[in-house]
Formats: C-alpha cells, structure tokens, sequence
C-alpha cells in the first residue's frame, strides 16, 4: 500500500468527492504522522484509525476526508482554521496546504508530547510548511506554550475548553474541525467561529454513540446545527480532569 493507493480507495468508497482533497491528501502522507519507532507501521495506508501513543489515535482516513469535504467551502486561500486536539498534526498539515501563505491554521492539542511531535511530524511531512512564518505576530493564548510554528501555522499546548485559552480570538474562524467528542457543543468555540462559518465536531456521551454534528454560523450571527452521521471519538477532555 502507498499513500497514493490509501487516497485511491477514499475516492472509490466517496469519502473523498472533490479533486482539492484528493490532492491534498495525497501531498500529506500519513506515514510521517505515526512515531518514528511505531509497531503499527505496517497499518499505515489501512483506512482506520491508528494509536500515536499517550492512549490517543490518529482518526482513520476516510474521517479526515470527510471533515476535509465538509469544511472545503470554508477552506479557500487565506482563510483561518482551527484544529481543536490536532493530535498527530495530519489536519493541521492539510489545512495549511489548502488556506496558502495568506492563511493562518492553529492548532491545539492538550497532551504537550504530541503538540510537540506533531509539529515535527508537519515539518517532515510537508517541507515546504517549515519556512518562517509570514506573519510575524502571534497571539497570545493565556494557559497554553507554542509548541511550533511555520509558514502559515502553529500548534499551540493546552486546553481548548479553557475559556482563557481561546479568548483572546473573536468570530474569527472560518471553520473549526473538533477531533474529540464533547459532550454538547462547546459555548466558547461557537464564539470564535467566523460568521458564515462552519465547525465540524464529533458529540455524545463518552465511548458511547455519538454524532458527528455540523454547526453553521449565518451572517447574522445565529447558529443551525444538522446531524450527519455515527461516530466514536476520543473524549473532549475539560481542564479540571486530570491526565
Ligand atoms: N485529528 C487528530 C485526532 C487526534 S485524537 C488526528 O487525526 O491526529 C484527539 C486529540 O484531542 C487527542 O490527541 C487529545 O489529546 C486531544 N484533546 C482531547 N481533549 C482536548 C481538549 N480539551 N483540548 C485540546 N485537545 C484535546
């Protein structure tokens, strides 16, 4: 198997629909989000979801895509996305890709080994993303470390249920992608989602059945969120829970 064929299979099951993820996903190989030394290297190019260590996963393939299509309207040259528990980074990777120099991706993650290993991980998988940022500001994210950064990204460590941490952002995502379950929607991520925006996220009792829900903000600022389908995510974990 090779990324090219995993990217094959995602178009013929239709996870991937539109010729954009399917270039990208094909310039993002998932090899390079697994740690270095894994067992389960072998399982690479398999369409399912993979451990990267500290008990979480990398999501299967075919749920990267999906998210990736769902969002695509809203991932246009110079739009900004959040990755809310960017995990192995793979998302973050693509986003950037597809948002160009103009845009800006943040990822964050609360587990600091693999905030840090992701940013590795987006540097090795996509040389082109390691260039000095094109912005020089940065926001300052109260409670969380930037972990890394490139062209047109960071990863930040910390908690995205913290109402600090994301505060300091206004309706400013055009879409946000969630890749833990919460246990309803988040108040403080519709708070940050640009009018006109969309947010993808997984939500639903722990390990229990969940939906992955689509939240779409009008251009007045009111909310309209639609079921799509059954899924099962790590949790959406808040800061007062202990690792
Ligand atoms: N899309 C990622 C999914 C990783 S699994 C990928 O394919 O690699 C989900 C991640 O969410 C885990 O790494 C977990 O540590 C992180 N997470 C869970 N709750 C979080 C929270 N409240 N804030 C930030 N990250 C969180």
């Amino acid at each position: 198997m090779s990324q090219l064929k995993l990217v094959q299979h995602l178009k013929s099951s239709r996870a991937i629909q539109t010729k954009r993820i399917e270039t990208v996903m094909t310039f993002v190989d998932r090899r390079f989000f697994l740690p270095q030394d894994s067992s389960v290297s072998v399982h690479v190019y398999e369409d399912r979801p993979l451990p990267i260590g500290l008990e979480q996963t990398i999501s299967a393939p075919h749920m990267h895509a999906h998210t990736l299509e769902l969002l695509q309207d809203r991932i246009k040259l110079g739009s900004k996305i959040l990755d809310v528990g960017s995990g192995s980074g793979y998302l973050v990777s693509c986003f950037a890709l597809l948002t160009g120099p103009t845009g800006f991706v943040v990822g964050i993650e609360k587990m600091r080994e693999l905030a840090e290993r992701s940013v590795q991980s987006i540097k090795r998988a996509n040389p082109e993303l390691a260039l000095p940022p094109t912005q020089s500001t940065s926001p300052s994210l109260p409670g969380c470390s930037l972990e890394g950064s490139g062209l047109n990204w960071q990863v930040w460590y910390g908690n995205a249920l913290d109402e600090e941490a994301l505060g300091c952002f206004g309706e400013e995502f055009d879409a946000i992608h969630v890749g833990a379950a919460a246990e309803s929607i988040p108040p403080n991520l519709c708070r940050i989602l640009a009018r006109g925006g969309k947010m993808v996220l997984p939500v639903g009792r722990r390990w229990d059945s969940q939906t992955l829900v689509l939240v779409e903000k009008d251009e007045k600022g009111k909310r309209h969120s639609s079921d799509l389908m059954g899924v099962i995510y790590v949790p959406l974990t808040p800061p007062e829970e202990e690792d």
